[in-house]
C-alpha cells in the first residue's frame, strides 16, 4: 500500500503523524512525505547552532534525518518558502506559501499523486493544527488535489485523513506546555470532540522512532523551545506520543464504522 503525507515545514510530519508514518513503513508499505517548504523562517531554539547558519539547508538536513528515523523514503520538497510567523512573516516574498496561488499549489501536488498513486493521504486539519498560515494553505491544496486527482490518475487516493487533536488532550497540552503554539488557542475551535475521530492509531511501538524524528529537528526543539525536556513529564509525554488521531477529510467509496484503528481498514 502507498501512504502519502503532505505538510508545509520540516517537523510538521513528526508531531501529529510520526508514529503513523513509522508504523506503516515498518509494515512494508511505501510511505512518502511531501514538504512544501524548507522551513527557512523558523526560529533557532538551540544555542549551540550558529545563528548565521543557512536555515533552509539545516532544516532540509534535519528532515532527511527525521525521515531516516521514521524509516520512510527521502522527503520531496516542493521548493516554496516558509511564510514565517509574527515578526518573521514574509509578506513580500512571492514564493512564501501564504503568497502562492492556491491552484498553483494544488497543481504542484498533482504529479506526485499521479506518480505514487497513494491509497491514503494525510495532511493537516482545516485549522492547520494551531493556525499557521502555511499549514492552512497546504491543507487546502492537499484537499483540493485529493479530489482533482481523479483526472490525473486512474487510481486516485481513496482516503484523506486530517491530523486532529481531541478537546481534552488539547487542554492537557495547553496546561502542560504553556509556551507551546497551542497555548492560548480556543480549544473549542482548534480541537475536535473524540466523536469526530475517523481513526485512532496506537503507535506505542513506534514512540522511540517518533521521538528520534522529533529530536532530529534539532533547530526547532532545542532548550529555547516549548519542547525542552526540562518542561515535560516523561511518562505523560510518551503516552501523548503513543496515540495519533485523525478526522476524515474525504473518501472515495465506503468507510467502515469509525473510528478505525488502521488507516487502510477495508481498502
Ligand atoms: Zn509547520
Amino acid at each position: 500500500m502507498q501512504l502519502l503525507a503532505v505538510y508545509a515545514h520540516p517537523d510538521d510530519e513528526a508531531f501529529g503523524s510520526g508514529g503513523t508514518l513509522a508504523r506503516y513503513a515498518a509494515a512494508g508499505d511505501d510511505v512518502r512525505l511531501i514538504c512544501a517548504t524548507r522551513g527557512e523562517s523558523g526560529k533557532i531554539t538551540d544555542p549551540d547552532i550558529d545563528p548565521d547558519v543557512d536555515l533552509a539547508e539545516l532544516r532540509e538536513a534535519e528532515l532527511r534525518d527525521a525521515c531516516r528515523a521514521l524509516g520512510i523514503g527521502e522527503p520531496i520538497f516542493l521548493g516554496y518558502h516558509d511564510s514565517g510567523r509574527n515578526e518573521r512573516t514574509r509578506h513580500d516574498d512571492p514564493k512564501a506559501l501564504m503568497n502562492v496561488d492556491e491552484f498553483e499549489l494544488e497543481a504542484a501536488l498533482r504529479p506526485w499523486l499521479a506518480e505514487f498513486e497513494p491509497q491514503v493521504m494525510i495532511t493537516f486539519d482545516p485549522h492547520g493544527a494551531y493556525g499557521h498560515i502555511d499549514h492552512i494553505r497546504i491543507q487546502r491544496a492537499a484537499t483540493a488535489a485529493f479530489w482533482s486527482a481523479g483526472s490525473v490518475t486512474p487510481r486516485p487516493p481513496r482516503r484523506l485523513y486530517y491530523t486532529a487533536i481531541g478537546l481534552e488532550r488539547m487542554r492537557e497540552m495547553q496546561e502542560a506546555r504553556p509556551r507551546s503554539p497551542m497555548a492560548g488557542l480556543d480549544a473549542g475551535l482548534y480541537a475536535v470532540s473524540e466523536a469526530s475521530f475517523a481513526a485512532v492509531l496506537d503507535v506505542a511501538p513506534w514512540v522511540d522512532a517518533k521521538e528520534r524524528a522529533i529530536r532530529a529537528h534539532r533547530s526547532q526543539v532545542g532548550p529555547r523551545s516549548s519542547f525542552a525536556p526540562a518542561e515535560r513529564d516523561e511518562a505523560a509525554w510518551r503516552a501523548y506520543l503513543a496515540r495519533e488521531t485523525f478526522t476524515l477529510g474525504g473518501a472515495r467509496g465506503g468507510f467502515p464504522e469509525p473510528p478505525v484503528a488502521d488507516l487502510f481498514d477495508g481498502l
